[in-house]
């Protein structure tokens, strides 16, 4: 070997040690920081109640990811410099590393489980998405295709939703199904509101209602203009509204100028509730969600497949939102302050599953209504308590639907309402999975029945109530008698 070689030689090991050193050490670092970098011990530095958004939590998962598969990639660009020893054991030692990397961050994944690996490749794995069962069970089933008595739904959006129908398709599904009022919660206000009025209640006067709905969507513009459409609401009741809607975003994300959550008993909002009872105009207000929309998401959530697939946009779990209990208790102390505005809690104030915790704010506060809408899933699981608790509180609950109703899905309503029948799909079943049930149909009284269909309503509308004589031909026919579908 000449002078020239071995220097050349030499230089050339000396390039492939130092790649070398880099990769190990790049490696140990970019490991170790991938195990080390766990949510919890973040959550600790970032967080105060020891939670981290789920918008952090997914950087962090990627963060982690990129430790560790960046010195994989180094390793594949550096290899061809690198001693062949240490490129073999270095390649294992990392593949080792990736390999307990996932099975302690991912305990469900497949290759932590080579049966359940063999059956997905050869196709015979179920997923929790394709596992649709039917049931066995034969019962009676009942179609109710006409509710019992007239109904009035406190509890619709004519265009806000998939189902746009125009004034005269829905007057005809109305006529089918015994609906004698539809009410459209968003309105608006001022011109927006008049023309809506006008295209709806001006074309069926008997047969449409028309609530103004305040924009709380983002950050509010300024109080000025906000306390100038309060002011306006004079004229918008006398354009013809005959409620006002609140959306959900109170509360939970509707911020002022200075980027902060606006309170639901923030002292600025007074002046609207104050409004809303000088011009006699019901306040309809969402408030919240369903409780497992404010918990973490996985397998313990029973909506779990709503908030994932269906409705991500409904999940609310990450500590940048407020708890539903603090919403709750915002509300309360406005329920007290303003005794004599009247508030319709939209689906049962996200409350259904707590009909004992319902059934007292109602009992508390006698300026508090509530609507079923959107709720048989929930009531219809637990068909003796939401019995009785329609029948106790048969005056405090008004009939509803949300979104703008089919004839099917008016059916879907009554028979939970009217019927008997056991172990059926709620309404929407497919379009929303609000979670794994059936539910069941609570059977109502007849009294009850006129109540929460029409009558709670009508008071709040300033109609009559429903004459027995006249507007009743029918009398109750038994469940039990009623003609079964096959
Ligand atoms: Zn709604």
């Amino acid at each position: 070997m000449d002078k020239k070689t071995r220097q050349t030689t030499k230089s050339v090991q000396t390039t492939s040690s130092v790649w070398s050193i880099l990769w190990l050490l790049a490696s140990v670092i970019g490991v170790a920081a991938a195990f080390w970098i766990t949510p919890d011990r973040v959550a600790e530095y970032l967080s105060d109640d020891g939670r981290l958004s789920y918008r952090l939590e997914q950087k962090l998962a990627l963060l982690r990811w990129a430790a560790l598969l960046g010195p994989g990639f180094l390793f594949f660009a550096g290899s061809s410099h690198m001693r062949k020893r240490i490129t073999v054991l270095g390649g294992l030692a990392w593949l080792t590393a990736a390999a307990m990397f996932i099975q302690t961050n991912y305990p469900n994944n497949l290759l932590a489980h080579p049966k359940r690996l063999a059956r997905a490749f050869l196709g015979q794995d179920l997923l929790l998405k394709d596992y649709q069962p039917v049931a066995a069970l034969k019962v009676e089933e009942r179609l109710v295709r006409k509710a019992l008595v007239p109904v009035i739904n406190i509890h619709t959006h004519f265009e806000r939703t998939k189902d746009v129908r125009t004034p005269k398709e829905m007057v005809q599904i109305m006529d089918e199904t015994n609906v004698r009022l539809s009410t459209d919660l968003d309105g608006g206000v001022g011109e927006r509101l008049k023309e809506r009025i006008a295209e709806y209640a001006g074309a069926y006067p008997n047969r449409f209602v028309i609530f103004a709905s305040i924009g709380m969507e983002n950050r509010m513009t300024s109080w000025d203009y906000f306390y100038q459409v309060i002011d306006g609401l004079s004229q918008d009741k006398a354009a013809g509204a005959r409620g006002i809607k609140i959306w959900k975003q109170l509360g939970l994300m509707w911020m002022d100028q200075q980027n902060r959550l606006i309170q639901v008993d923030d002292a600025r909002l007074d002046r609207l509730w104050s409004k809303a009872a000088e011009i006699d105009l019901p306040i309809l207000i969402h408030l919240g969600d369903p409780s497992p929309a404010f918990e973490p998401l996985n397998g313990r959530n029973e909506r779990y497949e709503q908030y994932t697939y269906f409705s991500p946009e409904w999940w609310f779990g990450s500590p940048s939102y407020p708890r539903p209990a603090e919403i709750l208790a915002q509300f309360e102390r406005v329920l007290e302050r303003h005794r004599k505005t009247t508030f319709i809690g939209a689906h049962m104030l996200c409350l259904a599953h707590d009909l004992g915790a319902l059934g007292e704010l109602l009992d508390r506060h006698p300026n508090l209504l509530v609507d079923l809408s959107a709720m048989p899933s929930e009531l219809g699981r637990q068909p003796f308590t939401a019995r009785a608790f329609f029948i106790k509180y048969s005056n405090r609950i008004l009939f509803g639907t949300d979104g703008n109703p089919s004839e099917e899905a008016y059916g879907e309503y009554f028979r939970f309402m009217e019927t008997q029948d056991e172990y059926f799909d709620y309404p929407k079943y497919k379009r929303y999975n609000a979670g794994r049930w059936k539910i069941y149909g609570l059977n109502l009284p007849y009294d009850v029945l006129r109540q929460v269909y029409y009558n709670n309503a009508a008071k709040l509308l300033h109609m009559p109530p429903l004459e027995v004589e006249s507007e009743i031909a029918q009398e109750p026919v038994p469940a039990e008698t009623l003609p079964s579908h096959p």
